[in-house]
C-alpha cells in the first residue's frame, strides 16, 4: 500500500482520543507523541527513561496540547502482571483507548549469526515483539471500548526482506508482519479495531546512526517528516484499513 506522505490531516484530527505511543522519550516515537498532542490527542507517553518522557510531556504543554500522562516501562523486565496492572490505571483513568502505537525498538547488534549472543536475541524479541504481543492482548478490552480504535505495530524493510547480519531485529520485525495478519483477521468482525504495521523507513534517529554510522544524516527524512502517514493512521480517515503493510516514506533511492 503507497504512503501517505503528502496527506494533509485535519488540525483537530484526533480530537478526545486516548492514544498510548511507546518509546515515547526519543526518535519516531517522540515525535509521534508531539504530532498527536499537537493534533489534539491525549498522549499516553510510556517509556524507560523518565526524564526523556517528561521532557516530551514539558514540550506538550508548553504547546498548548492536551494533558498527557506518562506510564514508564521497561519492556526487558515487564510481567504480564504489569501489563494487567497497567490496563486497569488506564481503565481507572480513561475507561477506554482509541490508539496504540507500538513504536519502541531495539537494534540489537548487526552481526553476523555464528557470532550472535543468545541472551541479546531473547532481549530483542522480548522488546521489539513479545512485551508489545502481551501488552496489546492485556489492553484489547480496553481498545474494544472505542468507536474507532487504531493499533500500530512498527515494522522495517528489514521485516518484509532479510538481510545478512541483522539477526533477531530482522526476524523480530517479521514476527511483528505475521502477528499483525494474525490478529486483523481475528477481528475482522470488530470493525471498531483496526491493526496494521508502518515502516517508517530510512529516518534520522540514533538507531539508524548505529546502524549506519557511515551515513550522511542530513540524506535521511526527520522523524517530523514521515508524521504525515502517522497520522493518517492513527486517524478516523484511514477507518477500514486493517491488516495492512504502510510505508511512512517512499524507498530510499
Ligand atoms: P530510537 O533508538 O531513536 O528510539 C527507540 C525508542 O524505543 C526509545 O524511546 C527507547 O527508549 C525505546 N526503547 C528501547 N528499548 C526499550 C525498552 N526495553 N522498554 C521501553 N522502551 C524502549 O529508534 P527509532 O526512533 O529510530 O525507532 C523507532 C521504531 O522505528 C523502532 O521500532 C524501530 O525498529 C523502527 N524503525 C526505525 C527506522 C529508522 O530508520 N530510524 C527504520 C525502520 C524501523 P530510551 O530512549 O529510553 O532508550
Amino acid at each position: 500500500m503507497s504512503c501517505k506522505i503528502d496527506y494533509q490531516p485535519a488540525p483537530n484530527l484526533l480530537e478526545n482520543r486516548i492514544v498510548l505511543v511507546t518509546g515515547a522519550g526519543e526518535g519516531i516515537g517522540r515525535a509521534a507523541a508531539l504530532s498527536y498532542a499537537q493534533h489534539g490527542a491525549t498522549v499516553i507517553l510510556l517509556g524507560r527513561t523518565i526524564a526523556k518522557l517528561e521532557r516530551v510531556y514539558d514540550e506538550i504543554e508548553a504547546a498548548g496540547g492536551p494533558q498527557p500522562a506518562i506510564f514508564p516501562l521497561n519492556f526487558e523486565g515487564a510481567t504480564l502482571k504489569d501489563f494487567h496492572d497497567m490496563a486497569e490505571t488506564l481503565d481507572k483513568e480513561f475507561g477506554r483507548l482509541d490508539g496504540l502505537l507500538h513504536n519502541a525498538g531495539l537494534l540489537g547488534r548487526i552481526t553476523p549469526f555464528e557470532q550472535y549472543n543468545p541472551e541479546l536475541w531473547q532481549q530483542v524479541m522480548q522488546v521489539n515483539i513479545n512485551g508489545p504481543i502481551w501488552m496489546t492482548q492485556a489492553l484489547l478490552p480496553l481498545l474494544q471500548e472505542s468507536e474507532d480504535a487504531s493499533v500500530i505495530f512498527t515494522s522495517s524493510s528489514v521485516g518484509r526482506k532479510g538481510r545478512a547480519y541483522w539477526g533477531a531485529y530482522s526476524v523480530s520485525k517479521f514476527a511483528t508482519e505475521g502477528f499483525v495478519e494474525v490478529l486483523a483477521d481475528e477481528l475482522a468482525n470488530q470493525p471498531n479495531v483496526r491493526v496494521n504495521t508502518l515502516n517508517p523507513g530510512a529516518t534520522r534517529t540514533q538507531m539508524r546512526r548505529t546502524a549506519y554510522p557511515g551515513e550522511d544524516p542530513f540524506t535521511l527524512r526527520t522523524p517530523e517528516d514521515i508524521m504525515p502517514t502517522y497520522l493518517w493512521l492513527m486517524g478516523p480517515d484511514s477507518a477500514g484499513t486493517s491488516g495492512q503493510k504502510l510505508d511512512a516514506q517512499p524507498p530510499k533511492v
